[in-house]
């Protein structure tokens, strides 16, 4: 723990509070909430929660997803010891229709429901709780009531007895240290909290039109002051470098932009993005530096979103419904396109190695293009696959393993191939960052009615739409589209990157392939669920099968029994089933289709004034520092 910043404590406190709130005069009166740890070794909370001008039958429920996560988190299992009273203390009856919702009746306009809450979970979606703070994404936290949408929120954290933990949020602040507001339910949603004895920087930073905005850090680490500083000068760069491919930055609401920062070794380890502030946690020491370095890939990726999905929001996704699981089929463009420019900014920011930035980029996206997923899903399809992978959890198996390509790195191969396509149809006039331009005109910028809300979200179509816009070229648009988006076509990768000076080769050319993964303990067991299409596939073999013989030799390692074949060779094989059948197959083998990228200095040849001045522009610096 760090006490740096006690001596400092007012000043912190004025920071942090007094930021005056471009909150509308509030007709209705505000969902009032209180939240206290009377133990918080003991991971909980206890929450008050009072309702006014009630319907009869008041509908009080735990969220069953969170921004920015899209599988369901079924945060009503750990709420305990629920009470209703009404207006005069009156206690009420309470019913359950559904395992994440409390009917509450009889009451007369005021319903005050308590519950305790269990939390030992740190990261961007769930409540974690131990005598160091408390990390609160607000779904996990806070119940709420059906048609209470557009009514103010009003929260208290209460300051447990002898600690010295404040309170860093986006929600408003008040005159009242401990009390801030939301302006309606999506923004209160959207808002996470962490109450520990963070440390805290900031920094400002203007827009063209001479608005000014804040960007803190509150970071809760168990580090030296040095690592505080290593950390903000890395954000600093980093959104200075975003702030330049848009032109400007998002005007956050109540003028600030707050990074949530955890890096305690006890915690757990995600990054979170919300409008006004994004959760970045590693369950590491910032004693260590090297730590504060690796910290600063989800900083890049993070900070980006307060662009793109918080303003730049998919229709699909706006307004996020906390009951169900949310499905959009724009995950490439929400989460793609950010892992994209997550990576390539740290390399304009001079955080990464220029060589390290585009070949990382290069090569996932070869990944992409070489994964046995493409032939089953669209990009389309694998967003819409999020809720089954994005902090999913299922009992029985799936075949993801060869069916499912991320939409991060589907989405970020794209992101790269529009760049790369932009850059060279332009002569390097245009880039993806143009596109991105496009995108916050249009969707992002014109703001929302409230704080919260999203007043031009984007489809499918008006992706297309801006990319025909920025290039000029409808049919281009169309066809990038048509192959790409919606079909399972991958970009022509090695006519992309060679104005880079990236040379696309075979990883292993020549090289015999069976699609077969061993076990790693018993390597003449098939280790993994064998991909459609493959040599072993087609041979019959599946996991669990135990290879016994190899053209009539007994069977020791699948490295020794390919040495000296050739794709084409054709193997009898025999093998044994899990069942104890035994099986006599002919397996043929092909060629490993993997790509790899490389520099073209690398390889021998040698990098034209063109290659480097494409690098240049789409690895350089664009920020004014
Ligand atoms: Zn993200």
């Amino acid at each position: 723990m760090i006490h740096m910043h006690r001596m400092r404590r007012s000043a912190v406190l004025a920071l942090l509070f007094s930021i005056a709130a471009a909150t509308a005069a509030i007709a209705q009166s505000p969902t009032a909430y209180r939240i206290s740890f009377p133990a918080p070794e003991h991971h909980y909370a206890e929450v008050e929660v009072t309702f006014t001008s009630a319907p009869a039958t008041l509908e009080a429920r735990m969220s069953r997803s969170s921004p920015g996560r899209y599988a369901l988190h079924e945060y009503a299992k750990n709420v305990f010891e629920v009470r209703a009273v009404d207006g005069k203390g009156k206690v009420l009856p309470i019913t359950r229709p559904n395992p994440y919702q409390w009917n509450v009746t009889g009451h007369d306009g005021t319903v005050r429901i308590t519950y305790k809450i269990f939390g030992n979970h740190v990261d961007g979606t769930y409540l974690g709780i131990d005598s160091t703070h408390a990390h609160m994404n607000i779904p996990a936290t806070f119940m709420w009531a059906r048609g209470f949408d557009m009514r103010p929120v009003r929260v208290t954290f209460v300051q447990p007895a002898g600690s010295n933990w404040r309170v860093a949020t986006q929600l408003f602040p008040t005159d009242d240290p401990w009390t801030f507001t939301a302006p309606n339910f999506q923004y209160f949603m959207d808002s996470p909290t962490e109450m520990s004895d963070f440390g805290v920087r900031s920094f400002k930073v203007k827009n063209p039109d001479g608005k000014e905005f804040t960007i803190i850090t509150a970071v809760h680490h168990d580090g030296p002051d040095s690592a505080l500083d290593e950390y903000v000068a890395g954000t600093e760069k980093i959104v200075r470098e975003q702030g330049a491919i848009f032109g400007e930055f998002p005007e956050f609401d109540g003028g600030t932009y707050t990074f949530l920062g955890d890096y305690v070794p006890w915690g757990g380890g995600d990054g979170m993005e919300h409008r006004n502030s994004t959760v970045v946690a590693s369950p590491t020491s910032f004693k260590n530096p090297q730590m504060v370095r690796a910290a600063m890939g989800t900083v890049s990726h993070e900070f980006f979103h307060a662009w793109n999905v918080e303003r730049i929001r998919p229709k699909t996704l706006e307004p996020f419904n906390f009951e169900e699981a949310n499905m959009s089929g724009e995950m490439w463009i929400a989460e793609g396109f950010t892992q994209y420019y997550g990576g390539l900014v740290m390399g304009r920011a001079g955080l990464r190695p220029a060589d390290q930035t585009m070949l990382g980029l290069a090569n996932s996206a070869l990944g992409v293009a070489t994964h046995p997923a493409r032939q089953f899903r669209s990009v389309v399809q694998m967003s819409q696959y999020a809720p089954f992978s994005d902090a999913a959890r299922s009992v029985d198996e799936t075949n993801a393993s060869y069916s499912f390509i991320s939409y991060y790195t589907y989405g970020s191969a794209l992101a790269l191939a529009m760049d790369l396509e932009l850059r060279a149809r332009s002569n390097g006039k245009l880039s993806l960052d143009h596109y991105m331009q496009a995108m916050w005109k249009t969707h992002g910028k014109p703001g929302g009615a409230q704080p919260g809300l999203v007043a031009k979200p984007f489809t499918q179509d008006d992706a297309r739409d801006r990319l025909a816009e920025v290039s000029g070229d409808s049919a281009f648009a169309r066809d990038f589209f048509a192959r790409f988006v919606e079909g399972r076509e991958a970009p022509d990768y090695a006519k992309l990157l060679a104005p880079a000076g990236i040379v696309v080769r075979k990883r292993s050319a020549g090289a015999p392939w069976t699609g077969l993964q061993m076990d790693r303990q018993n390597a003449a067991t098939v280790g993994g669920l064998v991909p459609f299409g493959t040599p072993a596939f087609e041979a019959g073999l599946e996991e669990g099968d135990v290879l016994t013989s190899i053209d009539g030799v007994a069977f020791t390692a699948l490295a020794a029994a390919l040495k000296d074949r050739k794709p084409g060779d054709k193997l009898a094989i025999e093998f044994r089933r899990p069942s104890g059948a035994v099986v006599k197959s002919t397996l043929t083998l092909g060629e490993d289709p993997g790509l790899q990228a490389a520099t073209i200095e690398s390889t021998g040849g040698t990098l034209t004034p063109e290659q480097k001045a494409f690098r240049e522009s789409w690895l350089g610096s664009k920020a004014k520092q």
